[in-house]
């Protein structure tokens, strides 16, 4: 189980699970301002970053290899360039006021410190998970079962559906980010509700808890 999941202390209010990168931080843009001052270029072609990313030089495509370096380059590099979607810092806050919020960013856990302090230095203060592990059995194990209303964030289809699969009652929201990659990204099902923007997700959110 993710580090840090047990430490966490939840209350008797309802339960907020939201992702980090490209719902509350921006991620797609930065990135792709990032490969360019590597002297690389992100071409969206498809909903994957890998085959994606060319040479500034003769778009020859970058191996995996080096995607993954870059990408563990950016998160250590993230405060300074990662920034927040236009509301998320004030939606949040107004939620955290009648709910427990937890941030479950699915990154690999050695650059939690560094989202940490990024998260805190936007006054984000609240409990973070980092894991590159199934949302849906940690989302299952830090709730484990009380009986009150959760809401899960997330801009990615299979998060949705493992949460969805593993907490059957948790109000699902899905939130794409407006960003040319994620046209390509695979839709959630049915039962998974859209959000345009945090003024709407707060909305959804306040009317499954009834506040
Ligand atoms: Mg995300």
């Amino acid at each position: 189980m993710a580090a840090g999941i047990g430490s966490i202390r939840l209350t008797d209010k309802p339960l907020i699970v939201c992702d980090v990168d490209d719902v509350v931080l921006q991620f797609a843009t930065p990135f792709a301002a990032f490969l360019e001052s590597c002297g690389h270029r992100l071409i969206p072609r498809s909903f994957k970053l890998t085959g994606n990313i060319v040479s500034g030089h003769d778009e020859t495509v970058l191996e995996a290899s080096a995607v993954q370096s870059l990408i563990d380059d950016f998160f250590t590099a993230q405060e300074s360039w990662q920034t927040p979607f236009a509301e998320a810092v004030e939606a949040l806050h107004t939620l955290a006021g009648t709910a427990d919020l937890v941030f479950l960013t699915a990154m690999p856990p050695r650059h939690t410190d560094a989202r940490r302090r990024l998260l805190d230095e936007l006054t984000l203060s609240y409990p973070l998970i980092a894991a590159d592990e199934a949302k849906g059995p940690l989302v299952a194990a830090l709730h484990a079962g009380r009986p009150l209303p959760v809401a899960f964030v997330d801009d990615m289809a299979h998060n949705l559906h493992s949460v969805g699969e593993h907490v059957p009652d948790c109000l699902l929201i899905y939130m794409p980010p407006p960003v040319e990659i994620h046209t390509f990204a695979p839709p959630p099902q049915a039962h998974v509700h859209k959000a345009v923007d945090w003024v709407e997700a707060k909305s959804m959110i306040a009317t499954h808890f009834s506040i």
